[in-house]
């Protein structure tokens, strides 16, 4: 009996000790719930958020072996990519308020808000009645300067997500007007889509811009000599391609580049106060809603050179620098695997593909103003499909669909029936140029399920200060509330 209750005392002792470090050092789970609630102890004064539109794991797979077919002649060799060794990984959900296959706007939202919203809503909840404060105005608010960098134009659907509050994501003459009114301090990448509204009616943005103290560059030399003293800056292409975007990489005729307009933001930005910038791959997007492999892993490549260039900076600031790379979606339904090659790969045929789809419509429309319908024969584009697509063995069910797909391309694009089967067939593209990426694509082991946008869940690799909060499963809105709180701003 005294044994036993000496033996209880011991216990209760115990307990009272183990409960006693328990209180002090908090159970790692309710130290996880602290740190998402805004008690991080140590704050970024540089964050970087790099999000690739439209790249989940296929983009990021398919690129690692793309870029190892490049420089090896071992059938297996693979290059990872720069933040895919990022110590600290996760995975988000993409779901937007009102479906589980989100676009931009409403991802561009989550991920720069912390909150959801409809789809093609803005920076705004679904009601369309109440803005969502972004994490760089809140950046702005604190005094760190803020940089919006990216490949399409700079009122497209994410950028406008980090300044811009609008129903809908269309509305693009109000979202530049916000652009220039956000008092950021860089923005650089594409143009405008609607300068001077919809109508051609209102006042200049480019001038509105010049009244609030922006200066507006748009040559290579004024772009490299960006720095410290510039100002607040919008840096535009030198050279644009279709809707006011950056060209395609696998184009690019401009000697400036997505790391550029990156590493000139650095120097801009770098200041006592800490910096935010937000750069986005946004072609990787456009190259996968066509279906066209060669396209998107050069633009990830081209993606990936921009998070070198915020790596560098990494390195001369390791303590006080964070890294958050993520995509808003996946698109295209990419996958590696495809019924006709079973289980092999042949990334080396995506490599002989030189020019991107647009570039190719080009050529499909010139030829159809030249040929009319009816004239049109397969045998024209032999030498172009082995020149610029490497397709020199095609098989007679290739050239089946090849010949019915040039004489869609034929007809008056206009005029064209845009009936369910031509839509599975083409999607709204070209019907020549989307089944030649097809043939190429399904050649080499890759495969595609919409032209649209997919509902997977989407990696998201950490670095720097607070990384580790980037681990587990978690909301894209989490994604925005992490950053703001290790930023040291309040989710609102
Ligand atoms: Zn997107």
């Amino acid at each position: 009996m005294f044994k036993k209750a000496r033996l209880l005392g011991a216990a209760t002792v115990a307990m009272i000790v183990i409960g006693l470090i328990f209180a002090a050092f908090p159970h790692p789970q309710e130290a996880m719930a602290g740190v998402d609630n805004g008690h991080y102890g140590k704050k970024a004064k540089y964050v970087f958020f790099f999000i690739g539109d439209g790249m989940g794991m296929p983009q990021i797979s398919s690129t690692e072996i793309f870029k190892g077919t490049l420089d090896s002649t071992n059938p297996m060799n693979k290059e990872k990519l720069n933040f895919a060794a990022f110590p600290y990984q996760g995975m988000q959900a993409t779901n937007s308020a009102n479906t589980f296959i989100t676009e931009s706007a409403a991802a561009g939202t989550a991920l720069a808000t912390g909150h959801k919203t409809n789809n093609d809503v803005l920076g705004m909840d679904p009601t369309k009645s109440v803005a969502f404060k972004s994490m760089a105005e809140m950046a702005k608010e604190k005094g760190m300067k803020v940089g919006i960098v990216t490949s399409v134009s700079l009122d497209h659907a994410t950028p406008g997500a980090f300044y811009a509050h609008q129903a809908t994501r269309k509305n693009y003459y109000e979202i530049g007007q916000a652009m220039v009114n956000s008092g950021f301090d860089y923005f650089a990448g594409g143009s405008l889509l609607a300068p001077d509204g919809a109508k051609k009616d209102k006042q200049n943005i480019f001038e509105l811009a010049k009244q609030n103290g922006y200066t507006v560059v748009n040559t290579k030399e004024d772009i490299l000599n960006l720095n410290a003293s510039s100002g607040k800056v919008i840096a535009i292409s030198p050279v644009l391609a279709g809707e006011e975007a950056l060209e395609y990489d696998i184009d690019r005729t401009s000697a400036l580049s997505l790391a550029d307009f990156t590493r000139q933001g650095i120097q801009l930005l770098d200041n006592p106060n800490g910096f935010f910038m937000m750069v986005e791959g946004g072609k990787v997007d456009w190259a996968c809603h066509a279906n066209d492999a060669a396209t998107t892993v050069r633009d990830m490549m081209s993606f990936e050179k921009a998070i070198g260039e915020a790596l560098k900076f990494y390195a001369q600031h390791p303590d006080e620098t964070l890294i958050v790379v993520t995509g808003d979606h996946e698109t295209g339904g990419m996958t590696i695997g495809f019924a006709g090659t079973e289980y092999q790969t042949f990334f080396n045929k995506v490599n002989k593909q030189k020019v991107s789809f647009e570039e190719f419509d080009k050529a499909i429309n010139g030829y159809r103003q030249m040929m009319g319908q009816g004239q049109a024969s397969l045998e024209d584009w032999l030498p172009y499909l082995a020149e610029k697509f490497g397709l020199t063995e095609l098989t007679d069910y290739d050239k089946s669909r090849l010949s019915d797909a040039l004489a869609a391309s034929m007809t008056d694009p206009k005029k064209r029936n845009h009936d369910p089967n031509s839509y599975l067939l083409y999607g709204s593209y070209e019907p020549f140029s989307v089944t030649v990426t097809h043939i190429l694509n399904q050649k080499a082991g890759i495969g595609w399920t919409t032209y649209a946008h997919t509902g997977v869940a989407i990696p998201v690799f950490a670095q720097g200060v607070g990384g580790e909060l980037f681990q587990g499963y978690y909301d894209n809105t989490d994604v925005a509330k992490k950053i703001m709180n290790i930023m040291g701003v309040q989710y609102q």
